[in-house]
């Protein structure tokens, strides 16, 4: 079964055609304050895996340190983060784990920007927890690397 999910209201539904490639957990301030909750969790996946069912997504752009825009795709009537666009790079999103209607399927596979963790939050203890980021090279699981290449091109 693909994993379906779908903004608060329900008028844009969508499925994944294909597993995430990666997991983030963002402790970041940036995700804090959009989320107003103490993290976000951000499945990495081809934007071409993402079907939408039903509904339109509106982009909201946000600014961000780097100077690369960040585009939001959120729900035009109830307004949910549904998946973002960092960079504008079209092809690569990072959707919202708990939009899907089963949102315990992907646990994070790291933990990122740890150092604005909110102090009553304790991480598994096995969990691969980082003050930052993290060398994708260490990290992502050989297959997923390899997704990444084809999207993106080498070393991007
Ligand atoms: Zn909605
Ligand atoms: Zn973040």
């Amino acid at each position: 079964m693909q994993p379906t999910g779908s903004c608060f209201c329900g008028a844009v539904r969508y499925r994944l055609t294909a597993a995430p490639m990666f997991v983030h957990c963002c402790h970041c301030r940036d995700c804090q304050r959009q989320t107003g909750g103490a993290f976000a969790i951000n499945a990495l996946i081809e934007t071409a895996n993402i079907k939408i069912l039903s509904g339109r997504p509106e982009i909201f752009t946000l600014k961000t340190d780097s100077g690369r825009p960040h585009d939001v795709y959120r729900c035009p009537a109830c307004l949910s983060a549904l998946w973002s666009d960092y960079g504008r790079r079209g092809v690569l999103s990072f959707l919202r784990v708990a939009t899907l209607d089963d949102p315990g399927q992907f646990p994070p596979d790291v933990h990122i920007f740890t150092r604005s963790k909110l102090p009553w939050v304790p991480l598994p203890e096995n969990a691969r927890a980082f003050d930052i980021y993290y060398d994708m090279a260490k990290e992502w699981p050989a297959e997923s690397l390899k997704r990444r290449e084809a999207l993106l091109g080498p070393g991007k």
